[in-house]
């Protein structure tokens, strides 16, 4: 019996000692009771500016329904794709900005679970013949500043490739004949595609041998309580079909700024 009684004060013991260690399970970053966000809300349908002046989109839905599972409020930053990653743990807590998975990033940042799995594309002027990895060689490409599309087209012999923080500006000077093409993620191409309806064209990046990337939140690196505690609710808002109902209400419905 005595020993019985020893085991179970030791259990209750352990017990108690995990519930402290629970308690204290917070990441310093939800201290404040606000999870500030990085974005760049220049990527629809995944975030871009509302009518309201707000930044909006997938994205920046996800982000609120964690921040609610969490119970803390969400504060959004629009800033420049190409400085999200270097302001992780100084201006922001976290990114969430459509951004890919790269071993280069997670040199700097560690990522959350990944939420969506994407593909490079290619937009053309309509009636343009560019159909192949071979036809973007030398060619004038226009991409956004400091992403996966920026770093594929440097790589491309003989092209010249002009930078832009604004996807749409590239659009407008492909359209306006600057360019002779624009590479970004497949969703903002068809988005593109459907706003400049008649005038260009998206092509899958599969034509280009280009291959799939993987978007996640990126998180200050060795933060691995906050990881935890995003992932944990980002695996519940796809149990619960939240998760589902962003992408029907905002990729797949149409909504697309
Ligand atoms: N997925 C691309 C990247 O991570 C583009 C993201 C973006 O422009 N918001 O580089």
């Amino acid at each position: 019996m005595k020993k019985l009684a020893a085991v179970m004060a030791a259990a209750v013991l352990s017990m108690t000692a995990l519930t402290a260690c629970g308690g204290e399970k917070e990441s310093e970053a939800l201290a404040d009771g606000v999870l500030n966000v990085g974005t760049n809300a220049e990527f629809p349908p995944f975030e871009y500016v509302n009518d309201n002046g707000e930044p909006d989109g997938f994205d920046v839905a996800l982000i609120k329904a964690i921040g609610e599972k969490l119970g803390v409020t969400v504060q959004v930053d629009n800033m420049e794709f190409a400085s999200l990653v270097s302001s992780i743990g100084t201006k922001i807590d976290v990114s969430i900005a459509g951004m890919t998975v790269t071993e280069e990033r997670q040199n700097a940042v560690d990522f959350s679970d990944s939420y969506y799995e994407a593909v490079q594309y290619v937009i053309v002027a309509e009636g343009s013949a560019i159909a192949s990895a071979e036809d973007l060689k030398g060619k004038a490409i226009g991409v956004q500043l400091g992403t996966t599309g920026d770093f594929i087209a440097e790589e491309i012999e003989g092209a010249t490739v002009s930078q832009y923080n604004k996807a749409v500006d590239a659009v407008n000077d492909l359209i306006n004949g600057r360019l002779d093409c624009v590479i970004i993620d497949k969703n903002p191409a068809l988005v593109f595609q459907s706003k400049f309806e008649g005038q260009v064209k998206a092509i899958d990046g599969a034509d280009f041998e280009f291959e799939a990337e993987n978007y996640a939140i990126a998180l200050p690196k060795g933060d691995t309580v906050l990881a935890n505690q995003i992932n944990t609710a980002l695996k519940e808002l796809i149990a619960d079909g939240t998760f589902d109902a962003l992408v029907e209400e905002y990729i797949e419905g149409g909504n697309e700024g």
